[in-house]
């Protein structure tokens, strides 16, 4: 019989907890719960879980805290579980190293959804084959190795800028990446604050040349205040 995965849970609201970790129980994965940010990180420690569910606003250690304490030694993905509305929290929890986030109220099958997405990321992160498989997504496919990108079989001309940012969101498929993220993977750590209006103007252009209606876009979603997603290939 194939190991479980484990995921742990850290969150005080005890419903939230029990309506995961149902969810989570039926879908036959082992599951522990924290309901506090000290209990969460020692159980990190002690099971080395498959993945952390985490609630930022915890009563004994900040939600952002945690992340960084436990970036400081392991690259468990942690998937943040927000009931702020504030976007502020979000990008601070992604560039701190969380993988994604679902606010609440979500349903479970987004949850398993994105929980699936990040163990599947930390899984191909640590692969050893160095062989990067062709991304594809209902008519696009971008071929890494031949620096390709067609849709519908028809290549599609992008210009190295556009291209990069493309890569960079496929090779993070189904993750939200955040809007610092991209430009300092593109045009490096010392990039200036125009490259948001730089990188807006990029991704119009790359959608005007992938999206059949820019304005509703299949590929590339906005995620408002953060940064982008690329559906899953
Ligand atoms: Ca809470």
């Amino acid at each position: 019989m194939p190991q479980k995965l484990t995921v742990l849970i850290i969150e005080d609201e005890r419903n939230i907890c029990d309506f995961i970790s149902t969810s989570l129980t039926s879908q036959d994965y082992r599951v522990l719960t924290a309901y506090t940010g000290k209990a969460g990180l020692s159980l990190i420690a002690s099971q080395g879980p498959d993945i952390v569910l985490l609630d930022l606003g915890l009563p004994d250690l900040d939600g952002l805290e945690l992340i960084r304490q436990v970036r400081s030694w392991s690259a468990v993905p942690i998937l943040v579980i927000s009931a702020r509305t504030g976007e502020r929290d979000k990008v601070a929890a992604l560039d701190l190293g969380a993988d994604d986030y679902v606010t609440k109220p979500f349903g479970s099958s987004e949850l398993m959804a994105r929980i699936r997405t990040a163990i599947r990321h930390s899984h191909r992160l640590n692969g050893a084959d160095g062989v990067q498989q062709p991304f594809c997504y209902d008519g696009l496919t971008i071929d890494f190795d031949r620096r390709q990108v067609t849709l519908h079989g028809e290549p599609i001309h992008l210009t190295q800028i556009e291209y990069k940012i493309v890569v960079y969101l496929a090779e993070n498929s189904g993750r939200v990446v955040t809007y610092d993220a991209i430009i300092s993977h593109v045009w490096g750590p010392y990039a200036s604050t125009d490259n948001n209006r730089i990188l807006r103007v990029n991704m119009a252009n790359i959608r005007r040349k992938l999206e059949e209606n820019p304005a509703e876009p299949r590929y590339i979603l906005t995620e408002i205040g953060v940064g982008y997603r690329m559906r899953e290939g």
